[in-house]
């Protein structure tokens, strides 16, 4: 059967952003903001991506925590702190002071009181107005299928929506899609998975569960002297009632109290670039999640009448395609404080990959290695792809050793990068050729600081307890 692709509308931009997860919308706002014209392009009905549409409302890898002073510091600047504080305001996001890191609800251990805990209906208003307030076009259900790409340059990409196919021309296009869907569509080289056999990191459908008694959770976790429960789950493993492929149990609360994220369910052999996978991961997620429900009421403290609040309408996806950039940052790098000269952005979040066979496993835990410079610095070459011009892939499709994207995949180092591309695009806008490798990165490092950003030791600043 032959199809032929009928265009519907042309439309042209400076800057093309196709996705619009955090990433995307950092991407966007700060190329808007810099006078940019720009189109962000989202094939779901949320801005947010992971962090809205799969209900795993924690912006990671942006704050740490300096014990000596008891104080909480922002390691990303720009849109994560705006955010902070825009939420804050109107009390829709958990005041970090307000933690307990001793006994931590919001997963019991203390590192993960370094987040952003928001509710996600607040968070996608607060992205839609953002974006409303830059004059970007946005697009909602609207998926980018295909790039024109000529020698070095990509040319337009095409979106399908439910008016019909756009072609979308811009001077630059920032690819924020996670899984580097628009440089494979452009020919750009690229790896997925492990080097050995392509296994990716589990994904996880994440359930909500309210009505959790907290407390009597937390005393559990205490009366088991185990955080995450693995001995109580082998008792129920080998009694046959525990029978999933992993060990542990994750269960969060969330800005709301009683209010629970259950990250706990772990698909092993996913491949997030094959919609047979995809499609299979829902259906199986979703029985999963029902079945493990079954067994949080029966068996853990704190779930007796606890209820499903839902199960997220889109997979979680930790892996896919990473880019073969112009460098490739390594863990000896990490470890053995490699300096480069262009860092666009820190993470203060630490190795977790869970391995792809054995879901409760972290192949790098316990390793006595650590990131000499206390934060994983992220260099601007890691973006931009092999081979082609005016196309930017900041997130987790960037160019990194595979261990690499335990600390630069979650949302806070994201954003970090989605930043980071906006402004160089703002840089390149103005340049004779359309290449993002010619983007000073002197002067992008300036630009980055002054919009908040942050991008070494000396810029991380404390975190207001009052606002
Ligand atoms: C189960 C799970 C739990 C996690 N837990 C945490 C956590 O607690 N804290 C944390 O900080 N990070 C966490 N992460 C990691 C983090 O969520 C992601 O790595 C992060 O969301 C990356 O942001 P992004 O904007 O680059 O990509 P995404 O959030 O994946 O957003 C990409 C967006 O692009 C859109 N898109 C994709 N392809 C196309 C296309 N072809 N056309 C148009 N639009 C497209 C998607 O719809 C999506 O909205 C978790 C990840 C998973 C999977």
């Amino acid at each position: 059967m032959q199809h032929i692709l009928e265009i519907d509308e042309i439309k042209k931009y400076d800057l093309v952003v196709c996705g619009g997860g955090f990433t995307g919308v950092a991407c966007a706002y700060y190329a808007a903001k810099s006078g940019l014209s720009v189109a962000l392009v989202e094939s779901r009905g949320a801005l947010g991506g992971v962090g809205t549409t799969c209900n795993v409302p924690f912006l990671l890898g942006g704050i740490d925590y300096e014990k000596d002073s008891a104080k909480y510091r922002f390691v990303v600047g720009g849109l994560f702190k705006k955010l902070y504080y825009d939420l804050r305001k109107s009390d829709d996001c958990v005041n970090v002071y307000d933690i307990d890191r001793e006994r931590n609800p919001h997963a019991w251990f203390s590192g993960l009181a370094n987040a952003i805990i928001y509710n996600v209906e607040k968070m996608k208003i607060l992205l839609d107005s953002y974006i409303k307030e830059q004059n970007i076009d946005l697009m909602y259900f609207t998926k980018v299928i295909d790039v024109k790409r000529t020698d070095r340059i990509v040319d337009y990409v095409v979106c399908a929506n439910k008016s019909g196919n756009i072609v979308l021309e811009a001077s630059c296009f920032a690819d924020c899609t996670g899984d580097g869907d628009i440089a494979a569509l452009a020919g750009c080289d690229y790896v997925l998975g492990r080097d050995e056999d392509s296994l990716m990191a589990p994904a996880s459908l994440i359930m909500t569960v309210d009505n959790v008694d907290t407390e009597k959770y937390l005393d559990c976790i205490v009366k088991n002297n185990s955080p995450r429960f693995r001995k109580k789950i082998e008792d129920l493993r080998q009694k046959g009632i525990w029978n999933f492929p992993y060990d542990i149990l994750i269960s969060a609360e969330l800005k709301r109290k009683r209010l629970h994220m259950i990250n706990t369910i772990r698909q092993v052999g996913i491949d997030g670039t094959n919609n047979d996978d995809l499609t299979e991961g829902m259906i199986q997620g979703r029985k999963e999640n029902i079945e493990l429900f079954k067994i949080l009421k029966e068996h853990f403290d704190g779930f007796e009448n606890a209820e499903i609040e839902s199960v997220s309408e889109m997979i979680g996806i930790r892996e896919t395609r990473r880019i073969i950039g112009d460098i490739t940052l390594t863990l000896s790098d990490l470890f053995e404080g490699k300096k480069y000269t262009d860092i666009i952005s820190l993470s203060s979040y630490s190795f977790d990959l869970p391995d792809p066979k054995k879901p409760s496993y972290q192949p790098l835990h316990g390793d006595k290695r650590v990131i000499k410079n206390n934060y994983t610095e992220i260099p601007y070459r890691c973006l931009i792809p092999k081979g082609i011009n005016n196309l930017i892939c900041p997130g987790r499709s960037i160019s990194v050793e595979r261990d690499v994207l335990g600390p630069i995949r979650v949302m806070g180092p994201c954003i970090g990068m989605g930043q980071a591309a906006g402004l160089a695009s703002s840089i390149l806008i103005s340049c004779s050729e359309k290449n993002y490798r010619k983007v000073d990165e002197s002067e992008l490092q300036n630009l980055l600081r002054k919009n908040d950003c942050i991008i070494d030791s000396d810029d991380i600043c404390i975190i207001e307890e009052t606002i």
